[in-house]
């Protein structure tokens, strides 16, 4: 990645590929990264302020949940001041993770939750 731009999205994704062509989990985790790097920034630029909830944990969360692989983050997310607990308030936020290829979990009702995809899971 030395060299790269690694807040364009498209080169980044270009880079986590292994020689097969396979993008293994310790890549992906990686990549997730450099996501939740793009949606803090674009966030930021926005106006919002944020905190950290859960990334990884052991439990907490369903069964399956991609917070289990390093795939997936809580952001509490603040609007002039105020926690940001109205679905809908996220839109903006899930839109932009949807067009870097994140899933969002705002598409079930868990507007603070975004996770990258993994055989099947979200
Ligand atoms: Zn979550």
């Amino acid at each position: 990645m030395v060299g790269t731009n690694w807040l364009d999205y498209e080169e980044m994704r270009r880079f986590t590929v292994n020689a097969k062509g396979v993008e293994t989990l310790r890549m992906k985790q990686s990549r997730f990264v450099r996501m939740v790097a793009l949606l803090i920034s674009f966030a930021d630029s926005r106006g919002y302020e944020m905190s950290f909830g859960p990334a990884f944990t052991s439990q907490g969360h369903v069964e399956g949940s991609l917070h289990f692989l390093r795939l997936a983050i809580d952001l509490n997310v603040f609007r002039e001041g105020k926690y940001m607990k109205v679905h809908g308030d996220y839109n903006d936020l899930g839109d932009f993770w949807e067009s870097i290829g994140g899933i969002w979990g705002g598409r079930w009702g868990d507007d603070n939750h975004f996770s990258l995809g993994y055989m099947g899971r979200r």
